[in-house]
């Protein structure tokens, strides 16, 4: 669960100075009167200079819990951005908000239930005198629309994927006293106009949102049911908001999506995913590209190429395999073969010969045998991955694979993931040690959480503690790698 929100400016306060008195003392906060500006914000008019309209910290406070993947980390900032415009700022403290949200995900059933509990935590706060609003977006309000809303009493608006455009609308509404839903799925001209922005100040490393939706259906995944089909934001509107970002001092951006490989792939009039990174990176500023998911049926020669030709593209490809084995492959519909996977992690390695591989692994899929898990095992061992996600298969609503025979038992299935991430964990740590001495660029990103370090990532996208001046969050820096963890380095400046 990510706590999402990145700190935005605050309105100014009543305590500080309201505006240039013109060397005499400020107004008399008595003679301040409320009063809304033309766009429909409070603001406050002072009796001695009546013409000035002043904006006061009025704000509301917005807690937002994120679940799931970066895209709900990704629409969390956008609803940021959007409830800005009314009056709505970021607190870490559920106790202190006016407006909880979830921002929810039910790739996994555990996800799902993760959610659930959380609600029944809130539902105190609910009842506790003061009024709090309760809403509920992302994949598990899409799925449950109306339903959850009966579910759930105490909860006051529910928003799907595709109605994160009519949350302000929606928040109004609920401040007024009603309960309501969103979760009908656009068309694709409408999505298309829809793609929502978000504020660009702010940051070090941003995500870009080029594609929603997806046409795949893995026989897995519920991310089409809930997400819609593959629709691809306009390469204009991507550019002038990578352009807004680096002017606003952004240096490296990920370009994000369910499978950014396909962008484009409908829409003649755009480029491809290789063309566009090549668009990206001839915008200054923006120092470091990344992009994710990408899936291996679409990972084109093009784009392998970029990695060979644009230096900006950072040293990392999360490329998820799913499984080592054929026949399981075929099973998931992830239209590629082992030997296909691996073809294109040797073009990459050789496009890039210290490129980082991390990706993704189900063990448990119906019908895996003993022999179709040791494939995976040893896909693993061929790839190398410096990390791997890896989860025991769970049947998800309306998925072709949750009505497939599953004779596996669940004991047998975590055994079989136990075993997987034991290996993952020795191999993860091998690689970080692998890196101790060796001298790393890093783009440092801003104070760790111990708050005594600065953190940044090396190309590879490897977690670097530094005990540095705070002036250098922003830069690039050259380290040396003096210690090895199992989940980060500790770099010294060179
Ligand atoms: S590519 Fe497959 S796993 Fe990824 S979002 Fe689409 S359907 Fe789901």
């Amino acid at each position: 669960m990510i706590k999402a929100g990145y700190s935005l400016p605050a309105l100014i306060l009543f305590s500080e100075p309201l505006f240039d008195s013109g060397g005499t003392a400020g107004p008399d906060p008595d003679s301040l009167v409320k009063a809304v500006d033309g766009k429909g914000k409070n603001c406050v008019v002072s009796e001695k200079y009546p013409q000035q309209r002043l904006p006061v910290n009025t704000s509301k406070k917005l807690y937002i819990e994120t679940f799931g993947c970066q895209m709900n980390v990704n629409d969390s900032e956008t609803m940021v951005t959007l409830l800005k415009d009314l009056d709505y700022e970021t607190t870490d403290s559920a106790a202190k908000a006016d407006l909880i949200l979830l921002n929810t995900c039910c790739i996994r059933a555990k996800a799902e239930q993760k959610v659930y509990s959380e609600l029944g935590r809130l539902k105190s706060l609910k009842n506790g005198g003061r009024k709090v609003l309760l809403g509920v977006g992302g994949c598990i309000a899409q799925q449950e629309g109306e339903k959850l809303l009966k579910r759930v009493p105490y909860l006051d608006l529910v928003f799907g994927t595709h109605s994160l455009h009519l949350l302000p609308d929606m928040v109004r509404a609920a401040e007024k006293g009603e309960r309501l839903t969103r979760n009908d799925f656009l068309d694709p001209e409408s999505r298309v106009d829809l793609f929502p922005r978000k504020d660009t100040a702010g940051g070090v490393a941003r995500f870009v949102n080029v594609i929603q939706g997806c046409d795949n259906f893995c026989s897995y995944c519920i991310v089409p049911y809930v997400r819609g089909r593959e629709i691809s934001r306009r390469s204009s509107e991507i550019l002038q908001e990578i352009l807004e970002l680096s002017e606003a001092g952004v240096k490296e951006v990920t370009l994000l999506g369910q499978n950014v490989n396909s962008y484009g792939m409908k829409s003649p009039e755009e480029p491809s995913f290789a063309e566009l990174l090549h668009m990206v990176a001839a915008i200054d500023g923006i120092e470091r590209i990344r992009f994710t998911t990408s899936h291996p049926k679409d990972m084109s020669q093009a784009l392998i190429d970029c990695f060979a030709q644009l230096p900006k593209l950072c040293s990392h490809i999360h490329l998820p395999a799913q499984s080592g084995s054929d026949k399981v492959l075929k099973a998931m519909n992830r239209g590629y073969t082992r030997r296909e996977y691996l073809e294109r992690i040797a073009a990459l390695k050789k496009a890039r010969p210290d490129i980082t591989v991390t990706g993704d692994m189900i063990v448990g899929f119906p019908g895996e045998t003993e022999e179709d898990y040791n494939e995976t095992r040893s896909l693993m061992e061929e790839v190398g991955y410096a990390d791997l996600f890896s989860f025991v298969f769970s049947a998800r609503p309306e998925t072709a694979a949750a009505k497939l025979h599953d004779d596996l038992t669940r004991k047998e299935k975590q055994e079989r993931l136990d075993r997987l991430q034991k290996r993952q964990h020795i191999m993860t740590r091998e690689r970080n040690n692998a890196l101790q001495g060796t001298i790393q660029e890093v783009l440092v990103e801003g104070v760790s959480r111990r708050g005594d370090q600065l953190f940044g990532r090396t190309s590879g996208n490897r977690i670097v503690n530094i005990t540095a001046d705070h002036s250098l969050i922003g830069k690039i820096v050259t380290v040396r790698i003096a210690e090895a963890f199992q989940n980060s380095l500790l770099g010294e400046l060179v």
